[in-house]
Order: structure tokens, then sequence, then C-alpha cells
């Protein structure tokens, strides 16, 4: 196996730095689109990709918003295969440390991003770096993919997918602790809307109470809901889940409430569709509840793919093997978080999720990558890529 030099590791951290040192925050997409969040960051990674010798594209999504993709020109192989991580990060509110400032310290690199994903993609970038300067043959046709706006709900990956662009393979960078993870939820969000009749509190059988009509819904979701969805299982994520993560409602203290709002999230499980779920609750809501039917309606239905790779084919088995033989990973893993994956793999591109780092040092008041989790990425990364100079990952 290529342990890395230590100008290796050097020239790695300082890749890493450079993209952490960049604002690319995306904390709503009305906000991202006036900031052009993503600009800079994208600039600065096109820069960095040509000069690595890769031709580069630039796929617009919004003004100043724009996906990247990149390969080597003179690339022969029939199947292609990228690499891809998110350049959008959380917002920096509440953060108790310098949010951009890459520091290095106690065998950690700190700053925003840092971990979820800008750990992934200065992996892939080190790992595609070092392999093209020691002469960088492939069996793949190896891309580059850095998407924005993934942190509000994948449209970036959604868009590119939209546009057309396809490959065959794909490494979704994300902190899974240099697992190989097969497969992750999907996420079904909606607001459950409770309309009642207004009326003076003095009086309140004159009106209809949104909020007793919600309370009653809660129940359901809590005790009925939540239990059926629990009937199907995987392997790999357990049981699909419910959460109703708010509610809001009411006028005043002295008007009987005419309506009220929850928010609520569904995780669902490989081989469902969000459609298909919100269906479901609608149909079982009504059936638990019989006087309150005409009472609910779901708005603002949001879906997120739920993803899986066939354990058996050949890109999870070879992607494992190198696993194996770097970290000890005998067995694919699951996660019960989405990302680009999802509209990607819908699209009919294959994809397993691989990166530096643990999800829970994500979106925290202070985020980090371990160094020795980067530089062991970037060695598995270059181990795929070695291993694969004459054989596809595919075959
Ligand atoms: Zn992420």
């Amino acid at each position: 196996m290529s342990k890395l030099t230590d100008p290796q590791k050097a020239s790695s951290v300082e890749i890493l730095q450079d993209l952490v040192r960049i604002d690319s925050t995306n904390e709503s997409r009305e906000r991202s689109n006036e900031r052009r969040a993503e600009e800079r960051i994208i600039a600065h990674l096109a820069g960095l990709c040509r000069r690595m010798g890769m031709s580069v594209d630039l796929h617009e999504v919004w003004p100043g918003r724009s996906n990247l993709t990149a390969h080597w020109p003179d690339q022969q192989g029939a199947r292609s295969v990228a690499f891809q991580a998110h350049v959008d990060t959380v917002g920096v509110g509440g953060m108790t440390i310098e949010p951009f400032c890459g520091d290095v310290r106690d065998g950690k690199l700190w700053g925003r991003g840092s971990c979820d994903a800008k750990g992934s993609l200065a992996t892939f970038l080190s790992a595609l770096r070092i392999a093209r300067e020691r002469g960088g043959r492939f069996a793949d046709k190896i891309h580059l993919i850095a998407t924005i706006g993934e942190e509000t709900g994948c449209q970036g990956a959604t868009a590119l997918m939209e546009s057309g662009f396809r490959v065959d393979a794909c490494v979704v960078g994300e902190p899974t602790r240099c697992e190989l993870v097969t497969a992750h939820k999907g996420a079904l969000w909606f607001k459950l809307i409770a309309n009642g009749v207004a009326s003076h509190t003095a009086m309140p059988d004159q009106g209809r109470n949104a909020i007793y009509a919600m309370g009653r819904a809660i129940g359901f979701v809590e005790q009925q809901f939540a239990p059926s969805l629990a009937e199907r299982t995987h392997p790999l994520l357990g049981t699909p889940t419910v959460a109703v993560s708010m509610v809001s409602g009411g006028r005043a203290i002295n008007i009987v409430a005419p309506r009220c709002e929850a928010s609520v999230d569904c995780r669902f499980l490989p081989g469902q569709r969000y459609e298909d779920v919100a269906r479901d609750f609608k149909r079982r809501l009504e059936a638990a509840l019989p006087g309150d039917a005409d009472a609910f309606e779901l708005a603002e239905i949001e879906g997120h793919a739920a993803m899986e790779a066939d354990p058996d084919g050949p890109l999870v088995r070879n992607l494992l093997a190198g696993c194996r033989d770097l970290t000890g990973q005998n067995d694919p893993k699951g996660v019960f978080y989405f990302a680009d994956s999802g509209p990607f793999s819908q699209a009919g591109i294959q994809c397993v999720l691989f990166g530096p780092g643990d999800i829970a040092h994500a979106h925290k008041a202070e985020e980090f990558l371990e160094l020795d989790q980067y530089f062991l990425a970037i060695e598995t990364t270059l181990y795929w890529l070695d291993r694969h100079a004459d054989r596809s990952m595919l075959a």
C-alpha cells in the first residue's frame, strides 16, 4: 500500500486549508442566490483542476452558483467513475471557533466544512493529483464533481442530473469515517396543516379548535404511524422513522385557533418513494381520525431519495476489497442521512459514500477533521486508483 510522504501530506493539508478558508455557507436558497454563495470556491477549484491538467466544465444552476465537473481529456476508459463532494456548508451561527481559520492544532484541521464535506473534496483532489503525478494510468475515465446547494436539499446534484450529465458510478464524499457506505435512507418532509374555525374563546363551542385537531394528529403520528413504519426493515438501515419537529398555531389568547401547522420528517428505506410514504400517511391519518378528516392537508411536500448500491456488484466488491486491505472493513455500512447520492442514484448512477471524518462532528459549534482520517482517506482513494490502473472498478 502507498503511505503518503511528508511533502504529500503537507500539500494535501494546504489544499484542505484553502477550501476551508473560502466562505461557502449556504443557509437558505434565497439568501445563497443573492450572495452567489459558492462562486468563489468553484472558481478556486476550477483553477486547481486546470493546473492538474483537467478540462473543466461549469454547469450553472443559478447565476453565480455552478456545479463543476472535470476530467482529463486524454483518458480512454470505456466506463466512467466520478469522485464527488458538495462545496457548500451549513451556516456559522453559534460557532465557538473562528469558522474559516483552517488552523491545524492537536492533529486536527479546524473550521466550518472541514468535516462536511470539504475534507472529502480535498481527499479526492489530493489523491487524483498524486496519482496523476505518478503517471496516472486509470482503467476508467475518472471525473471529479463538485456540487453546490447540498445542505438545502441537494439542488445542485438534482440540477446536474436534469442537465443530462452522467457517469457510470460515483463515490460520493461524506464523512463516513473512511468506511464504505452502500445504503442510506431517504427523507420526506411536509407541513401538516389543521384547519379549524375561529370563535371567541368565551364561546369555544362556536368554533373548531385547530390546535386540538393537531393534538390528535400528533398522537396518531406517535402511537399509530410510527409503529406502522416499523413493520418494514432493512439489514443496514433498520426501520423507517418519523418525527414531528415543529408546531405552531393560534392567533391570540382569546381566539379559538383557526389554524395549526406541524412539520413532519419521515426517513424511509431504499425501494420506497416519498410520494407513496406521503400518500400512506394521509390515508392512515384520515382512517384514524374520521371526525377530523376534512380538517387536515399536507403542504410543502419535499422528497429526498434513498440510495442502495448492489452489495454484490463489482463497484462495491472492488472498493470494499480496498477498504479491507487498508482499514479491515469487511462489510458494507448504511447511514441514516441523505446526500447527493439520492438524486445521482435516481438518475441511474451507481453510488457509494466514502470520506474522512465523523458525521457527528459536522454542523457543530466546533467543526474539525482529524488529520489521521484525512490521510487514510487519501491513501484509500489512491489504493483504489492504483488497483484499477488496468482493470475497471466496474468489472
Ligand atoms: Zn455533507
